[in-house]
């Protein structure tokens, strides 16, 4: 048998010797010894390699199929001349003001060339219980304008169904970890600080299952992210029932654009899923050494998810306010009144003083 076992070692990379007594490998130079087996098993995690998904076309034959007879009727798409925004609503829905900046949208007929979703989640939160949380939320935030605060401007949120792009992949993960366990003693001379070194290894499978990524190019994507997680248990066959009285953004980023994101997020929450593993463990400290995640081929689906939407401008600046519709988890970028701000500034400044002011009375006290 003439297997070539040339290893360096993982603890300091000098060349290991194999033993034959022990019948392992051990390193000369920091005393060190490995099974050959686990060397050999660390070498391949670390060679494992990337490999990103090999997403199926989404198109009309795999997702939720053709329009059925009549439901594009009633379907109207308008478009913004100030923002650009494209919905889709019935025909009553439809009049009215964009939820992105608040302009009068324009008509238009045909929604065609749009893809039929395969699944809408209902919003599980009406405009009362939306509004009765906006409120609730303002309450909280001392620094709001007067105006963001009106009663007509709370009613204009609009539920809007916003598209994603649900993404189904398998992960396989080969990670290694360098981690420290440190320990202290004393006797009654010394201090003792021992440190372990660790090599860790993590290898295993993961499935993702429906990944969203959103589709409109209106909406910030670290928007959309913060409303998750929604329940997908209430997932529902699409139809347009479920658009009466709201609005659904038409999609202008579609699948093939959405692969990126989908595969960075799956390869971080399968990293995160890992590295929980070795936190678990109660290291002092870790870190990866060698991140190796294949994504298998992985399938794509179309849903709209129910956000409610809500729009103003301030002084010349837009300020978007989202919240999960059926949850009702908010998010959103708040103006902050200037007088207010100045004067809880000056507020501020005023308590800072009198404690410096309380400072330099003790220290002269004390003379
Ligand atoms: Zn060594
Ligand atoms: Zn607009």
């Amino acid at each position: 048998m003439a297997e070539v076992l040339e290893y360096k070692c993982p603890g300091c990379g000098a060349p290991l010797v194999f033993d034959s007594g022990a019948q392992d490998m051990s390193c000369a130079h920091c005393g060190n010894s490995f099974a050959v087996e686990t060397l050999k098993e660390y070498e391949a995690a670390k060679g494992f390699g990337d490999a990103d998904c090999e997403w199926g076309d989404y198109s009309r034959d795999s997702g939720g199929g053709d329009w059925q007879a009549g439901e594009q009727e009633n379907l109207r798409l308008a478009s913004c001349p100030s923002c650009g925004g494209e919905l889709i609503g019935d025909a009553a829905t439809i009049a009215a003001e964009c939820p992105y900046c608040g302009n009068m949208m324009i008509l238009r007929e045909q929604i065609a060339g749009q893809l039929r979703p395969d699944f809408v989640l209902p919003f599980r939160l009406d405009k009362e219980a939306a509004t009765a949380a906006l409120k609730n939320f303002y309450k909280n935030k001392p620094l709001l304008p007067g105006a963001f605060k009106d009663q007509n401007h709370i009613e204009s949120i609009k539920g809007v169904y916003v598209p994603f792009w649900l993404f189904d992949c398998g992960t396989s993960a080969r990670i290694t970890y360098r981690a420290t366990r440190v320990s202290f003693r004393s006797d009654s001379r010394y201090n003792y600080t021992t440190t372990r070194h660790y090599h860790v290894l993590r290898a295993g499978d993961i499935d993702f299952a429906r990944v969203p990524v959103d589709g409109s190019g209106k909406i910030d994507d670290v928007y959309m992210e913060a409303l998750e997680p929604f329940d997908y248990t209430d997932f529902q066959p699409f139809s347009t029932t479920y658009l009466s009285g709201f609005l659904a953004d038409r999609y202008d980023v579609d699948a093939k654009a959405s692969e990126g994101r989908a595969n960075e997020r799956i390869r971080a929450s399968a990293q995160e899923m890992f590295d929980a593993t070795v936190r678990r463990e109660g290291f002092t400290t870790y870190h990866a050494e060698a991140v190796n995640i294949r994504l298998k081929s992985g399938e794509i689906s179309y849903a709209l998810l129910p956000v409610w939407l809500l729009n103003t401008k301030y002084r010349g600046r837009d300020y978007l306010f989202a919240m999960n519709g059926q949850t009702g988890k908010f998010t959103g970028r708040l103006p902050v009144s200037p007088g207010k701000f100045w004067g809880w500034l000056v507020g501020l400044f005023l308590g800072l003083g009198g404690v410096f002011a309380t400072a330099v009375w003790l220290a002269t006290g004390g003379l």
